[in-house]
């Protein structure tokens, strides 16, 4: 016995340490504090308490013409007062509004209404006679029920609530001749406070895991966010050439499908330039491979300096050739911006690679999807292609237009 007691106080006082102000405070959010708030400030419980104490007084008046009883309303009157109006002020208070400004005035209005209710309850077991004086006990239970069943939010304040409230009535009773209440105040004070550490052990379980549940969906929620960048990125690296930093195959058949695609919907011509290193063979076999590497990369973004407008896209088709896909106006159009290409390859500062006994240059072939066509993505790639191959033939280092055929295009109209 000695042992749960002890325990049960060990309880308690856990309880009280870790609820000095409003509970679960290292667990709640701000929006949950201002809800509890809210609750702890409804006057609902008071007002039907204050009056039921009216009723008693008005009883008193008409059955034993005594007045007496209306001094408890007296007392209860501006406590309720008080209340509605802290209760008004609570809800029109202003954005700035501090929750520990408001959790210290409902302490503090904690404290005087439990005067209030405490000397008015007494009052009214002085002046009432007979039967009704069981009503005035059933009434004493109804503030301290109410209030016990929102030491959810406020154990301590509540607690102290109570502890008024019964010690008054307890210490009223004892003048007034029943001090038999005594034990029955007690007992009542001890089951009011095991049911607020019931209420008070749930609650905090409760914002425990309401907390643990926002924490865990706060860490979903970063996890989410990292997986899309790291998807992204893996996209990225998967339709990237790792060498040069252009497109990659995969990329190049994709983008020109639907630019394809596009072109044929629209008024535009489109061009597909498939640019060959000459004799990179023969380069790799001179200066080795990491050279050879070097000079793909310079290549690379020599194209991308020309192709460089918003639509054109540059790819690595494969090896030491590259394509580019411009959205162009007409086939001389498609030339001029290859010519760019080629020269711009031929100029490109090799500074960082060691002395060259030849430049390296490009051939270029070219397919132009003119508009008002449908034209297959296979079908543009080997206009191109063959286009190259007559400038390799050409000698290298310049730029031949493949000519589009009866079978290699299908016209819409
Ligand atoms: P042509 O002017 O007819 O195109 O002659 P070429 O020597 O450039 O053509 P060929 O197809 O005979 O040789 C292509 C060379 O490109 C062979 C290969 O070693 C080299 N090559 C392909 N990919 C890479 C690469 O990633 N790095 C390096 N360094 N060389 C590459
Ligand atoms: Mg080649
Ligand atoms: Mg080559």
């Amino acid at each position: 016995m000695v042992d749960y007691l002890h325990s049960r106080i060990a309880a308690a006082r856990r309880v009280m340490s870790s609820t000095a102000g409003l509970i679960g405070s290292d667990y709640t959010t701000e929006e949950q504090a201002w809800e509890m708030l809210e609750g702890l400030f409804s006057p609902f419980a008071h007002a039907l308490t204050a009056t039921a104490i009216t009723i008693t007084a008005c009883y008193n008046w008409y059955s034993h013409n005594s007045l007496a009883s209306f001094a408890a309303v007296a007392v209860v009157g501006p406590t309720l007062l008080l209340r509605l109006l802290l209760n008004r002020r609570f809800r029109m208070r202003g954005p700035d509004a501090r929750v520990s400004n408001w959790i210290r005035l409902f302490a503090i209005m904690s404290f005087i209404a439990a005067l209030g209710w405490g000397s008015s309850l007494s009052i009214l077991i002085f002046t009432t006679q007979g039967l009704p004086l069981l009503a005035v006990f059933a009434l004493i239970c109804a503030p301290v029920q109410g209030a016990s069943a929102r030491a959810y939010a406020m154990p301590s304040v509540v607690i102290l609530h109570i502890t008024i409230v019964l010690g008054l009535v307890g210490i009223a009773t004892t003048v007034f001749g029943i001090a038999v209440a005594i034990p029955f105040c007690t007992l009542y004070w001890l089951y009011q406070i095991s049911f607020v550490m019931e209420l008070v052990a749930l609650r905090r379980k409760m914002l425990k895991n309401d907390y643990d549940r926002r924490r865990l969906l706060t860490q979903v929620t970063h996890y989410n966010t990292n997986l899309a960048s790291l998807n992204t990125q893996l996209s990225a690296f998967a339709l990237t050439d790792g060498l040069t930093g252009v497109g990659n195959r995969r990329d190049f058949d994709s983008k020109l499908e639907r630019c394809l695609k596009c072109q044929a919907s629209g008024d535009t011509a489109l061009a597909l330039l498939l640019i060959d290193v000459d004799h990179f063979k023969r380069f790799n076999d001179t200066y080795g491979h990491l050279i050879g590497d070097q000079c793909l990369k310079l290549v690379a973004t020599a194209i991308r300096s020309v192709a460089s407008r918003s639509g054109d896209f540059v790819a690595r088709y494969g090896g030491e050739e590259f394509a580019a896909v411009l959205p162009v106006v007409d086939a001389a159009n498609a030339l001029m911006m290859a010519e760019r290409i080629r020269r711009a390859v031929e100029m490109m500062d090799l500074s960082g690679l060691p002395k060259l006994d030849e430049r390296p240059t490009v051939s270029i072939g070219v397919g132009v999807a003119v508009s008002g066509t449908k034209t297959l993505p296979h079908t543009l790639i080997e206009i191109a292609d063959n286009a190259l191959y007559t400038a390799k033939q050409s000698g290298r280092n310049c730029v031949r237009q493949g000519v589009p055929t009866r079978q290699t295009l299908r016209h819409l109209a």
